[in-house]
């Protein structure tokens, strides 16, 4: 019988752990029967002084092992996942799930809410009137094979351990660990059986990790995770050092998507969604890369990707007509004010976290697990690095319940932000891509 002491001891004094020992941590963990004052000892631990590949194996299997898998077996197309490590103004999944599907691939999603300054795909799903995200692991299969794609919770009984883990670590200020994070995001994905998974490892300034060096160590983990296990595994680094769309909220994200599934908007939102869609469909549907960007292009611009996202949200019971009159029918703020530049020059650093946490502030999202978030409100940040803005511009605009957050929040947006006399660089949506 393992001492969860002794577990806490090497991982304190910078030694490897075991297989047998650590996965019996984890699991008694999972269980209940080991309690977490001694699980937050060891994630600290193990935050301080790392994981090494076999150790973050061991952990990312006995996190699966915690719960029920989802082989879908009952999926006849084949499937891809794609996930975000989180980011502001990623409404990627919005636009990839259909997207995909209607390109002949099943995406099955698990997906997260937010939390912090980062925006989750389950928020911004519920904003629209009836939408259900909490179904059954049967009725989630059956739509992914019907329609070709669903985004619903993850049951209570898939990977209980990393919902348990995450939690803590929220509570401890060990999150920013690449070996702990790769464990989470990948426990989540390999517990799905889903032939390729697409990781977008987010860096920069509204990501977990700030710097290309670190997000490029996360991606090249998460797929060595994947490959260990025997899975199809490719990660794109892109940047987030700006928000990546110009929506900030939940109903203004799913407006957005709207617009992209509708092909009316071009931008880097739409550039993601195509880029990992056309990805899947080099990969699991044998067409060239190029090509498989190309097709991806196109069934936004024809309306093929916007028809499927109706069917997934009337599977889902919400109300389809969000994709013909998206403000008849989702909720919108009673205030909504504009952000006004106040000085002319190039825009040279957004911090997106704090564009993220302005958001939040104003009810769209949570600051822990659990709270309720407000579908209405949220922030529409247009600029990117490198634009140029004069004073006096419109830049985007907030939507709040009442003027003090609207004055909160725009000071909190233009003191986010550099505008300076000398012109920069965009900066590239994608650092890199790891895995063959
Ligand atoms: N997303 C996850 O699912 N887990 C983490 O630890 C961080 C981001």
């Amino acid at each position: 019988m393992m001492d969860p002491r002794d577990v806490i001891a090497t991982k304190r004094d910078g030694k490897s752990l075991g297989e047998a020992e650590l996965d019996e941590f984890v699991q008694g963990y999972a269980r209940g029967d080991i309690p977490d004052y001694q699980a937050s000892a060891f994630l600290m631990a193990a935050f301080v002084n790392g994981l090494d590949a076999r150790e973050t194996l061991t952990l990312t299997r006995a996190m699966v092992a915690s719960g029920r898998t989802l082989p879908l077996d009952g999926v006849s197309r084949p499937k891809v996942d794609k996930h975000s490590t989180g980011g502001v103004a990623d409404g990627v999944t919005l636009i990839f799930a259909p997207l995909a599907a209607s390109l002949g691939l099943a995406v099955a999603k698990l997906s997260g809410r937010g939390l912090g300054h980062t925006g989750g795909t389950l928020d911004k799903l519920e904003a629209i009137p009836g939408l259900r995200t909490d179904l059954s692991v049967e009725a989630f299969e059956r739509q992914v094979e019907a329609v070709g794609c669903a985004v619903a919770a993850p049951t209570a009984d898939i990977v209980p351990a990393d919902g348990a883990l995450y939690a803590l670590r929220d509570a401890t200020a060990t999150v920013p660990s690449i070996p702990l994070i790769a464990a989470s995001v990948m426990s989540k994905k390999l517990a799905v059986g889903s032939d390729l998974i697409l990781l977008d490892v987010k860096a920069g300034s509204g990501a977990f990790m700030k710097t290309g060096e670190d997000a490029e160590d996360l991606a090249r983990s998460c797929v060595r995770l994947a490959g260990d296990w025997g899975r199809p595994c490719r990660a794109a680094v892109t940047d987030m050092s700006q928000p990546l769309g110009e929506a900030v909220g939940n109903a203004l994200d799913i407006a957005e998507a709207v617009e992209v599934l509708s092909g009316r908007h071009s931008g880097r939102l739409r550039d993601a969604a195509v880029m990992f869609a056309g990805e899947a469909l080099s990969r699991l549907g044998g067409v060239a890369m190029g090509q498989g960007r190309g097709r991806a292009a196109a069934a936004l611009d024809d309306g093929s990707a916007l028809e499927v996202f109706r069917r997934m949200v009337q599977a889902q019971g919400g109300d389809g007509r969000v994709v013909d009159d998206p403000w008849g029918v989702l909720p919108a703020a009673p205030v909504i004010r504009p952000i006004v530049s106040n000085r002319e020059g190039f825009l040279i650093m957004v911090d997106a976290e704090a564009i993220g946490r302005a958001s939040a502030a104003l009810g769209a999202g949570r600051m822990r697990k659990g709270d309720p978030v407000d579908p209405a409100v949220g922030i529409v940040f247009r600029p990117k690095i490198g634009d140029r803005v004069e004073a006096g511009q419109e830049i985007g605009s907030v939507h709040a319940r009442d003027d003090d957050a609207v004055r909160a929040c725009t000071d909190a947006v233009l003191s986010s932000i550099e505008i300076g006399d000398e012109p920069v660089q965009p900066v590239p949506l994608v650092h890199a891509w790891v895995g063959d």
